[in-house]
């Protein structure tokens, strides 16, 4: 097809949705990208998935924002707004109208009522030089940091337990070195749907020799492949990983010399292995006791191991102890720091890690430093050319929300988020956004979250952008326009730079490679990797040693970014689901993304090709489940959990678990986060998304 096709120019830039961040380059007719094929960048070697191939059309979708839009004085807040026709609630206003209007509200609402009034959404869809400013534009404009986005639902976890005990909350190892292990876990996470592209080097690693085990409530297809397939319930992570863990050590596998050199508090962890024995916690997870010895040898006994997990770990109220744990099984078998060793958290969105490490969370400034460290304040007043800054750490989404519909925060800037579909139980969330005094929705499409908003501002999307990107393997990468923003929109670092103006902020960008020049003074992460470099080489890794070096694949051989040196071994005991099963209730809803759609489905389902082939909102039932229930696929089910209902085409999987649903979050016609539960992880604040009771009923029936 490719030698057939008609096109002007190419332009290399980054595919926009997943954290593995391919590198793409964009045929280009006229002001229409109309080919996409994959080059050759260090996480995908010329290699795409079906949405990055042929997911990049949704920018020409009739649905583009392409003017500023203000509401209509008494038009009603809600998801009434059709996103082809927004005008029945908005009207058409200039960009200096706008942006006043913006600036004016967010400012009234900080002058009667306090900078805390105002909170910001930022997004991982965005670059990293707009992560950036959006957190400053929070923390230098509102002297607070209520500023977050949406690692909180994703990784937020992980991170803490990886900041905790290993020193750096990014990835000790690139996914591509699974080309030097001989071993593999796969836990939580599917990414043959997910991360389509490292499932590739996953299978070919496998087709090597290399043992794979996976383990996940649902048969997700990686199991295909698997050496050992843990098929656990949902929930009982914690009582497998030490049950594995316990093997180990009764049996004498750790590395000890590795323990010694390297690690602390192993003595405790090895005394509190001793209560789970495989046989103890066979009935609680699910797995017989020989099945979990005989992954916990295979693992031991390998040379180079290497674990990657997902949203199936995090988005639990105990994620942080599933991470831990996941920690303390690659610290006590030696598995950090060589080649073909590592943790590694596959990253959701595909700039999640950058924004993360740009700032855009509510405790840390870039690079992860605190918010509380008086040093750190120093600096950023001085680099900022500001007075006063807030020492107190902010609140993160699910806590933002809660305030908002308790009227203590009043109004928020949201860049590219849509908490509308994306938040647990949105019910409450599109109650707490009609209750804003003042919102600003700032995106490419009117989303359910702008339809909420008192001044939309329409955006670029990345295709027609410049700027930087950090992808799961800590790969800073250049992406670059491949055609221009339709109508007026404008790129998002340009509308914040000129809503900060308009507040007075004194800012000055007039391109991005002055935001990342900044970035450079107060970003460790980025040195030896300029914008220049990036120009010429693509991407680079961080850390890079030298303006040489592209970049450390592998992290933490010779110590650990921690007092002392060493990573921590933290012991974790089981703390079940926030709600599980009961009579009312009976069966288990998790969630989760699909291979065609992404997210909140703003985009793939305006991307022509992934909605012709998943078109309709579906769930997935064990096909024993569904006969016993009288219902064929194709038909419609009635989930109903404590917090809402939706009707939902049923799919058969048996891959799916008896006592399972399993809902895509990507169709705002059965949105699943309607049912999904917002009872927080203590330590990331993340919420239980993968894990709640449900009743399946059939409607015909009812
Ligand atoms: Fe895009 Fe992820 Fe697919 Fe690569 S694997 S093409 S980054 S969606």
């Amino acid at each position: 097809v490719k030698d057939t096709l008609d096109f002007d120019k190419e332009v290399e830039s980054i595919c926009p949705f997943c954290g593995v961040g391919c590198q793409v380059s964009l045929k280009v007719k006229g002001d229409k990208v109309v080919y996409a094929e994959g080059i050759n960048g260090p996480a995908n070697e010329g290699r795409l998935c079906v949405k990055g191939r042929f997911g990049f059309d949704y920018i020409n979708h009739p649905h583009r924002l392409t003017k500023p839009l203000i509401r209509k004085e008494g038009a009603e807040k809600g998801l009434n707004v059709d996103p082809a026709n927004p005008l029945t609630h908005f009207r058409e206003a200039t960009w200096d109208e706008a942006l006043d209007v913006a600036a004016k509200g967010l400012t009234r609402l900080r002058d009667d009522h306090g900078g805390e009034a105002v909170a910001g959404f930022g997004s991982a869809k965005c670059t990293n030089e707009e992560a950036y400013l959006f957190q400053k534009f929070i923390r230098q404009g509102f002297v607070h940091n209520n500023v977050d986005h949406c690692t909180r639902l994703c990784h937020a976890s992980s991170v803490v337990a990886l900041l905790e005990n290993v020193g750096s909350g990014a990835v000790t190892a690139t996914f591509n070195e699974i080309e030097n292990a001989d071993v593999a876990i796969v836990i939580g996470s599917n990414p043959i749907e997910n991360h389509p592209v490292a499932a590739t080097y996953f299978k070919q690693f496998t087709q090597r020799g290399g043992k794979l085990i996976v383990m996940d409530p649902r048969g997700v297809g990686m199991g295909r492949f698997a050496a050992h397939r843990l098929q656990f319930k949902p929930g009982a992570d914690v009582s497998m990983l030490n049950a594995i863990m316990h093997v180990i050590a009764e049996e004498g596998l750790q590395d000890d010399a590795y323990i010694a050199e390297h690690t602390e508090n192993w003595d405790a962890m090895r005394e509190h292995l001793k209560a789970f024995t495989p046989e103890a916690m066979e009935e609680v997870c699910g797995i017989p006791a020989d099945e979990l010895r005989a992954a916990a040898r295979t693992f031991a006994n390998g040379k180079n191991g290497m674990i990657f997990w997902g949203m199936g770990v995090s988005q639990h109220v105990h994620g942080t102890d599933n991470s831990r744990c996941l920690i303390a099984l690659a610290l006590m078998t030696g598995n950090v720091g060589r080649p073909g060793t590592g943790l590694h958290p596959l990253r959701g969105q595909n700039n999640v890690q950058g924004a993360s490490d740009a700032g855009l969370i509510p405790m840390f400034y870039p690079d992860y430093k605190s918010v509380k460290d008086e040093g750190v304040q120093a600096l950023y007043r001085d680099v900022w050319g500001v007075d006063e800054l807030n020492p107190n750490p902010g609140l993160t989404v699910v806590e933002i929300m809660d305030a908002v519909y308790d009227r203590k925060i009043k109004g928020m800037y949201i860049l590219g988020e849509n908490p509308a579909m994306s938040d647990p139980d949105v019910n409450h969330v599109r109650e707490a956004l009609r209750r804003m005094e003042f919102l600003v929705s700032q995106d490419i499409f009117v989303t359910e979250t702008a339809c909420y908003a008192d001044v939309i501002l329409p955006a670029a999307a990345l295709a027609e952008k410049t700027g930087t990107t950090s992808n799961t393997n800590r790969q800073v990468q250049m992406c670059r326009p491949a055609v221009p923003p339709p109508g007026e929109a404008m790129e998002d670092w340009q509308i914040t730079t000129e809503l900060a103006k308009r507040m007075g902020m004194g800012w000055t960008y007039d391109h991005p490679s002055q935001i990342f020049a900044e970035m450079e003074l107060v970003m460790p992460s980025l040195a030896n990797i300029s914008w220049d470099r990036l120009e010429k080489q693509n991407a680079v890794t961080y850390p890079s040693l030298s303006p040489e070096d592209p970049g450390q694949a592998v992290v933490f051989g010779d110590k650990f970014p921690r007092a002392g040196g060493r990573a921590r071994f933290a012991p974790a005991s089981i703390i079940p689901p926030a709600e599980t099963p009961d009579e009312d209730f009976p069966m288990v809803l998790t969630t989760g993304r699909q291979l065609e759609h992404w997210h909140t489905g703003s985009m793939t389902r305006r991307a022509t090709v992934l909605d012709a082939i998943e078109p309709e909102a579906n769930c997935s039932m064990n096909p024993k489940t569904l006969r016993d229930m009288g219902v064929q696929p194709g038909d419609m089910v009635r989930l109903t959990t404590r917090r809402g209902t939706i009707d939902v085409m049923a799919r058969a999987d048996y891959a799916v678990a008896e006592n399972m649903v399993f809902l895509p979050f990507a169709y705002v016609e059965a949105a699943a986060n309607l049912l999904t539960n917002p009872a927080l992880d203590p330590y990331g604040k993340i919420a239980e998304m993968k894990f709640c009771a449900v009743k399946v009923e059939v409607p015909t029936q009812i």
